[in-house]
């Protein structure tokens, strides 16, 4: 599901040789586990900050080792709008009445308070 704009990023040689270039830094330096849960193996390469058609062929943010997070398929699956295979399309980001995006990557670590424990019966008309 991969939009054309980040299919034609991420089959360039400039994000293949800088991403491999990145993997070889990880492994030099912890033999390549993965950044967030540090158990797994590295699988895959994440940009932190999501990329749009408007930043990805700005090298400071799509190719930016500062930027890049190796990590394993678990936590990869984790961020929300990566995770492949989920059969599910997501966002990438949402826009607050301000027309401000916001990463859904913040909104991922604060979960929406479930509705479990509501109570009050005026809440609801009865069926
Ligand atoms: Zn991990």
């Amino acid at each position: 599901m991969a939009k054309e704009w980040a299919k034609r990023f991420y089959n360039g040689k400039r994000w293949i040789r800088c991403r491999d270039a990145y993997i070889q830094e990880r492994i030099l330096i912890d033999g390549g586990m993965c950044e967030e849960c540090h158990k797994n193996l590295g699988y895959i390469v994440h940009h932190e900050i999501i990329l749009s058609p408007e930043n990805i062929n700005d090298p400071d943010v799509s190719l930016n080792h500062d930027h890049l997070k190796y990590v394993c398929k678990e936590c990869h699956d984790q961020y929300e709008g990566h995770g492949v295979g989920h059969g599910k399309v997501r966002p990438l980001c949402i826009f607050d009445e301000d027309g401000q995006p916001i990463s859904l990557r913040e909104c991922d670590r604060t979960p929406p308070v479930p509705e479990k424990g509501k109570t009050g019966a005026g809440d609801r008309p009865p069926r």
